[in-house]
């Protein structure tokens, strides 16, 4: 054979952000696999560099610049993509293109086909592409284990914090036939944790007016509860757990608690409420602002009692006196949030809340910051104390050695990368094992700070 093999292009790639970024460059690189291209660990060892930016605050602004510059200096060819790419500057011009003009292209987020596009430009495709070497599921940044699945784009509201929909846009959601069919090859490729995420999960199938679609030749509903239901459906017999992110309190919720209590998905919401005062969440224009939503969350405590929530609060909203303060802290008490983060109000550039009077000295909204997280732990640790004594099912995170010396897990209440943990201790029988990926049942023997201990049986 006398065929000499032209050297397979290399693409370098970087991913900032959120989870929805971390989708967005899974299939890209999926993409990128597929047409024949190899990636590469260094800037320097590749043909060309794609960086997926993140501009939701100005700290992740900075941080996806500066990232532009170091692969700039070291390779030379860049590709842009992701928010920060959507994001004007001053004047009105792309803000990436103003600070550094030699890049090769730029995208917004969600345009895996642009990308490409710009890829083939700069560094052509290679012959022969592997196209059937690359899993029905995708790429996948995340552990094998768990992968997250985005069911649609952008939103419909206007938070008044939030510049989201005018770099991602309105609501569009992904056709339901496609949503389930990339969740069955996730589990089929061993996914034991699936986390759905979007920018509003109760909105999805608005946009389409809760269109029919098909899946398996069936009719499916483009909607929340018929598409968690099918999820549960197809997690049943891979024993695998489904897990809902960005769902907010409409009433249409509810309907979703019976299938928590019933287990077909993990009994967790994460539901971003950002403050409880109704005039703040007036001022912040958010989603199901007029929602009861104490009430809400005792009644789903009702229907479900094992349910975790988890949301995140800003502190020191621009006008925010200290008896919207005093109740937002009330609220957290009473409602036992069991996993709340909270944010110091940063302004971010281009939205609407810059422009209410009232803004707060920093020392305030620090301060505010400080006493709402001691609040906060105070009512987690509550409820994780509880836990001793119970026993939960643990999906192995890390495991050295097949867990001789312990490892690191989660229980249902457990997010990955957000929430707490719970420490495995070594196995006091030495047929017991715990690998990385499976579930393995452990007795709670202790709660500290966040995570707690359990003893694997
Ligand atoms: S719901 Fe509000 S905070 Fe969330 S993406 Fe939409 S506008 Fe932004």
């Amino acid at each position: 054979m006398n065929e000499t093999t032209a050297p397979t292009p290399k693409v370098g790639f970087v991913s900032l952000g959120c989870p929805k970024a971390l989708t967005d460059s899974e299939l890209i690189l999926t993409q990128l696999s597929a047409e024949g291209y190899a990636t590469s660990k260094t800037f320097a060892g590749a043909d060309l560099v794609i960086v997926n930016t993140c501009g939701f605050i100005d700290d992740a602004v900075k941080e996806s610049l500066d990232t532009i510059g170091e692969a700039l200096a070291e390779n030379g060819k860049v590709i842009v993509t992701g928010c920060l790419g959507a994001k004007a500057g001053e004047g009105g011009g792309n803000l990436v293109k103003q600070m550094h003009p030699s890049v090769l292209a730029v995208t917004g987020p969600h345009a895996t086909q642009e990308v490409m596009d710009a890829v083939h430009a700069h560094l052509p495709k290679p012959h022969d592409p592997f196209i059937d070497l690359v899993p029905a599921a995708g790429i996948k940044l995340t552990p094998k284990h768990y992968a997250y699945l985005k069911i649609s784009e952008g939103c419909n509201h206007r938070c008044s914090f939030c510049i989201i929909p005018s770099m991602r846009g309105d609501l569009v959601s992904r056709p339901i036939g496609d949503v389930l069919k990339e969740a069955r090859a996730l589990f089929e490729g061993g996914v034991k944790e699936l986390l759905v995420i979007s920018q509003d999960t109760s909105a999805y199938g608005v946009d389409v007016k809760y269109r029919t679609g098909f899946f398996d030749g069936k009719p499916v509903k483009t909607r929340m509860f018929d598409l968690v239901q099918q999820l549960g459906e197809l997690a049943k017999p891979f024993g695998a757990w489904v897990r809902l992110h960005y769902v907010y309190p409409y009433p249409h919720v509810d309907e979703l608690l019976p299938l928590m209590a019933e287990g077909l998905v993990l009994p967790y919401l994460d539901v971003p409420l950002q403050h409880a005062h109704p005039d703040v969440l007036k001022r912040m224009k958010r989603p199901a602002s007029g929602e009861r939503n104490l009430e809400r969350l005792q009644a789903w405590r009702a229907v479900c009692p094992d349910i975790v929530v988890r949301s995140t609060f800003i502190a020191g909203f621009p006008g925010e006196t200290e008896a919207e303060f005093e109740y937002l802290l009330d609220f957290l008490r009473e409602a036992e949030i069991d996993r709340a983060g909270c944010f110091a109000y940063s302004p971010v550039e281009g939205a609407s809340a810059n422009a209410l009077s009232g803004a707060l000295p920093d020392e305030v909204r620090e301060e505010r910051r400080a006493r709402f997280m001691a609040v906060a732990e105070e009512v987690s640790a509550r409820k994780l104390a509880r836990r001793v004594g119970q026993t939960l099912q643990v999906l192995v995170d890390s495991a050295p050695a097949l867990g001789r010396k312990g490892g690191l897990g989660r229980s249902y209440a457990d997010a990955p990368e957000i929430d707490g943990t719970v420490r495995l201790l070594p196995p006091e029988k030495a047929s017991v094992t715990l690998k990385v990926g499976e579930f393995k049942r452990a007795r709670v023997v202790a709660a500290e700070g966040h995570d707690l201990i359990a003893q694997p049986l």
